[in-house]
């Protein structure tokens, strides 16, 4: 069998879900799931109805709802007719209608739970596999539209849960059932806890739902379905002539999405990387033209690609104590786990430490509980470029090339050498989209 997964882009008019059960028609004989996102822009929706329902603001919050909700029924009447048509209208109904009663509890009671925030945007999958699902069965293809709460498993980590292999697994093989001639339709990004409540697996997590699938069922292929002809040398919104990645190796993707290329979710590779499925990425509106194939290795050396992240938060912590001290660093780094905040890259020196940290939602704390083990400094906005290739730093001309090229940029902190194949730079956020085209002017 084999997994498909369409993004946003790709499911987001009744003309784009045609083109992906196109390409979904052309694989039936290997035994298909598609897997899909919400369509484009509705989980941002969502997340903004979250928001203004909260803040008080239920007007806003109804607006954009009717917005969804005239879009979803336009495609419905676009693509459906009959009964079927009659089908999406009912199950259109029933879930803006739950969407609805959310908006007005979230309202009164002025308070968003993380596990609210993940019931609703649940909503935005939910929608778009009814649409997918019946549009197939209206083009005569046997479908069968599964409910992935069914037998994706999670913990209760709403917003970001991990899956829970075992139970995922377990009941996908038992509930998933693949085969030639049939289409399976499935939400990604969403799944359930053990004690029933929906989960999702944070933004972006559809194509990690893809290769979750794909693992558990043994696919041959996961195959991402986007809107960019697969990997690129860097984002094509940043640089217009990135050009595709034929291979790339497991260990390169993974730092690229790690570090910013949003093209796959960062924790895709890993599910693929243990069973040794290959993964390709590919575009729906250029269905013939090329893409990446992830693979355990992809020959080549030199750098493959060059991404870029925002948001960035620099902090320092210097004390005279570090000197010849041992079980300095456990402490700080004890507050970060207490704080479920990664830190992303480290340097040191014999008296301080400095660390990037992406999520600053825990930041004021953070710092609040460092100062108790000495000097701190913050830097805000600041960005991190991740230069990745095979054995980068094995050809001392290649980081003279880097630097030289970034003479007139300002870089905070740099990070080498942790594995052979990234070299991470951290600029300020104003100039990273220049920084990388620089970069890539020098090496592409
Ligand atoms: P989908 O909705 O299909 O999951 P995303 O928007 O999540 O699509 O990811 C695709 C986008 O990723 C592209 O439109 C592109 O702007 C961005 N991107 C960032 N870095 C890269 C890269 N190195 N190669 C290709 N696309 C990239
Ligand atoms: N719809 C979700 C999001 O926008 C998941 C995904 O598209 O991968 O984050
Ligand atoms: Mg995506």
């Amino acid at each position: 069998m084999i997994v498909l997964k369409f993004g946003g882009t790709s499911v987001q008019n009744a003309e784009m879900i045609d083109k992906a059960l196109d390409i979904a028609t052309s694989h039936l004989e290997r035994a298909p799931v598609l897997v899909s996102s919400a369509m484009a822009r509705v989980t941002d929706g969502l997340v903004e109805i979250t928001k203004a329902a909260t803040a008080g603001n239920e007007e806003r919050a109804r607006e954009i709802l009717a917005q969804q909700r005239a879009h979803h029924f336009a495609v419905a009447e676009e693509s459906l007719s009959g009964p079927r048509l009659e089908r999406a209208r009912v199950r259109l109904d029933h879930c803006f209608a739950e969407l609805s009663s959310l908006v007005k509890g979230l309202s009164l009671l002025r308070e968003c739970t993380p596990r609210s925030s993940d019931a609703i945007l649940s909503f935005g999958e939910i929608l778009s596999t009814t649409l997918v699902a019946l549009r197939a069965e209206e083009r005569g293809i046997e479908t069968e539209l599964l409910d992935a709460r069914d037998f994706v498993r999670t913990d209760d980590h709403f917003t970001s849960a991990l899956p829970l292999f075992e139970p995922t697994n377990r009941l996908a093989r038992e509930q998933v059932k693949p085969k030639p001639g049939k289409l399976i339709v499935t939400q990604g990004f969403i799944g359930r806890t053990e004690s029933g409540a929906t989960s999702t697996l944070g933004r972006g997590g559809s194509d990690y739902s893809a290769t979750i699938i794909g693992a558990a069922l043994g696919a041959e292929e996961v195959q991402i379905w986007t809107d960019v002809n697969g990997i690129m040398t860097s984002d094509p919104r940043v640089v217009r002539d990135a050009r595709t990645i034929d291979r790339i190796s497991y260990n390169e993707a993974a730092e690229l999405a790690y570090f910013g290329a949003k093209v796959v979710h960062p924790s895709t590779i890993q599910p693929a990387v243990e069973t040794g499925i290959p993964v390709l990425v590919m575009n729906t509106g250029d269905p013939s033209g090329p893409g990446t194939a992830i693979v355990e290795r992809a020959d080549g050396k030199g750098l493959r690609a060059i991404a870029g992240k925002k948001g960035i938060t620099l902090i320092h912590v210097a004390s005279t104590r570090m000197l010849n001290a041992y079980g300095f660093l456990s402490r700080i780094f004890a507050t970060f786990e207490k704080h479920r905040t990664p830190v992303d890259l480290i340097a040191t020196s014999e008296v301080s430490v400095s660390m990037t940290i992406d999520n600053s939602q825990s930041l004021s704390t953070i710092v609040r509980e460092l100062q108790e083990i000495g000097r701190v400094g913050v830097e805000e906005e600041l960005a991190i470029i991740c230069l990745v290739g095979q054995d980068l730093w094995k050809e001392p001309a290649f980081i003279a090339r880097v630097f030289g090229a970034l003479k007139d940029t300002p870089i905070r902190m740099v990070s080498l050498g942790s594995s052979d194949i990234n070299l991470s730079l951290v600029v300020p956020g104003k100039m990273l989209n220049t920084a990388i085209q620089i970069l890539h002017g020098e090496f592409f």
